[in-house]
């Protein structure tokens, strides 16, 4: 008996984790009242949960009716739940997961019509590496965006604008890239990824429109925070794990292989490896990088251009 009564709590307690994400939207809105919607120049919009999730509703719901009505069954319930846990739990370690809501692992099929490809760099923006990065950009004509983490952009302020004013998109990285980030409710949520939308929309002169979690990682609860922000979830198709890569050529045979039309590639040029030189990896990956999108006669555009 005490076994049902702590499956009982077990279940409770998770179906309350889940109408916490339901109520997500209306809950948000009244801890932060200033932040609205910007549905209009948003490329989410309002929150559809994902199909997986609206089924993992149900299945807790049931989980929950069976174990009040028929205690007897608290053994196929709590596997059931346990086992929905895990998935969703391996969904958001998945980076590239579509199974917690949208995410941009690839460019929209107009981009890919257009013969186009996206970098993007994440960590900076570093004021050693990232102004060399934007030289190496604009000698081969290049786009990209830059998913910068938004205190280390106050400390440098004029490198979201000089990133702009060369033609490429700032994109948010949360505030402070907190190692427990994907651990965090909605409202640790709320703060890290509102608090960087208004630091680099200052200091970029532009909203960023996407977002992306620090190491990739993420729970059911982040969509419905980047929906109400009208910021969509971008993750990679390739990356070249560059932060802890030394050799600048294996980083670069990783990213170019299969290279397509619609491929996202990722790079950093913050928290990068050093190859043997004592360079940042990505400086020495970019000419290649580059030079090889130009043979496939590709183009590199940020993603708010792959999206118009
Ligand atoms: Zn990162």
């Amino acid at each position: 008996m005490a076994v049902n009564f702590a499956a009982l709590e077990i279940s409770i307690e998770i179906h309350h984790n889940f109408n916490l994400i339901t109520n997500g939207m209306a809950k948000l809105s009244a801890i932060h009242p200033e932040i609205k919607p910007d549905y209009c120049s948003s490329p989410g919009g309002p929150w559809r949960p994902a199909g997986f999730l609206w089924f993992s509703l149900a299945l807790h719901f049931a989980a929950l009716v069976s174990l009040i009505l028929m205690p007897s069954f608290w053994t196929p319930a709590l596997v059931g739940v346990g086992l929905n846990q895990l998935v969703l739990t391996l969904a958001g370690l998945w980076p590239k997961s579509r199974v917690l809501g949208p995410n941009w692992t690839r460019l929209p099929d107009p981009s890919v019509a257009r013969g186009e490809v996206s970098i993007t760099i994440d960590d900076g923006p570093d004021p050693e590496i990232t102004p060399r990065v934007l030289d190496l950009l604009d000698r081969y004509g290049a786009k990209a965006s830059f998913f910068c983490v938004a205190e280390k952009a106050r400390c440098h302020p004029g490198l979201c604008r000089e990133i702009v004013a060369r033609g490429h998109s700032v994109e948010n990285h949360s505030l402070r890239h907190r190692l427990d980030f994907a651990f965090s409710g909605y409202r640790g949520f709320l703060r890290e990824i509102s608090e960087a939308q208004s630091v680099l929309t200052q200091l970029s002169g532009s909203a960023p429109l996407f977002f992306r979690a620090p190491f990739g990682i993420r729970n059911p609860i982040l969509e419905p925070v980047l929906s109400r922000l009208g910021l969509q979830l971008a993750s990679w198709t390739r990356r070249g794990f560059d932060t802890r890569e030394h050799d600048p050529g294996r980083v670069y045979e990783r990213l170019v292989q299969n290279l397509a039309a619609g491929d996202i590639l990722l790079l950093h040029d913050g928290n990068a490896a050093l190859t043997r030189d004592g360079e940042a990896v990505i400086l020495s990956v970019l000419p290649p990088l580059l030079e090889a999108i130009q043979k496939a006669k590709l183009s590199s555009v940020s993603l708010r251009s792959a999206q118009a």
